[in-house]
């Protein structure tokens, strides 16, 4: 998507160890005729695919996921981030690291909320190595629901986490894709 590529060029940040700051559009203040746009996007790319349920994880995941769940007119839920790895039995979960934390954490979603009769579609605003995409999966697994794809706003390719999913068969849609990023450059996949 050109117009990712010049919000990204204009406005992100490359901070230490790999983070792209995009607090002036996406995760802090939020660009909303923007988010609109990448939501007609993703709901283009995934249209007729009989999505019916899009899941994301807390908190930077919810703004896109909803505002694609408007688009598409399907409910929209969001993996809580728990700190213990108790497992309850009423949920579903997946132990991940955080890539910007630097931490662990449990990601957990209600078994009221997911099931087999839905296909799903995973949205996320970032995608650097995967891990938090792989414990949506997990809990898609463990509900006996089916994946639909991915949508992602910014994947950052030189991690590794998009190509890997996408080995799998995994479809993974990312409106910016990052080849390569430095203090003063930042090259996209084309
Ligand atoms: P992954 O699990 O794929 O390694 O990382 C994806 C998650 O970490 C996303 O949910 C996102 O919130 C966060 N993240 C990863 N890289 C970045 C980044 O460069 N900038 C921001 N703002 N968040 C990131």
């Amino acid at each position: 998507m050109k117009k990712m590529q010049e919000m990204i060029l204009a406005e992100g940040k490359v901070l230490p160890g790999g983070i792209l700051k995009v607090g002036s559009f996406l995760n802090q203040k939020i660009d909303t005729a923007f988010l609109a746009e990448m939501a007609e996007e993703i709901a283009r790319l995934y249209g007729g695919c009989g999505v019916n349920k899009i899941l994301t994880v807390e908190s930077s995941g919810i703004a896109i996921a909803a505002a694609v769940g408007i688009v598409m007119k399907v409910p929209v839920v969001f993996a809580k981030k728990h700190r213990s790895s108790n497992v309850d039995g009423e949920t579903y979960g997946a132990d991940v690291h955080s890539f910007t934390h630097g931490t662990d954490y449990r990601m957990v979603v209600s078994r009221d909320y997911i099931g087999p009769e839905d296909r799903v579609l995973l949205v996320d605003d970032f995608l650097a190595n995967g891990q938090a995409l792989n414990g949506l999966i997990k809990i898609v697994e463990q509900a006996g629901a089916e994946l639909v794809g991915c949508a992602i706003a910014i994947e950052k390719c030189f991690q590794g986490g998009g190509d890997a999913l996408r080995e799998k068969g995994i479809r993974v849609e990312s409106l910016g894709m990052i080849e390569s990023m430095t203090d003063d450059s930042i090259t996209f996949r084309v």
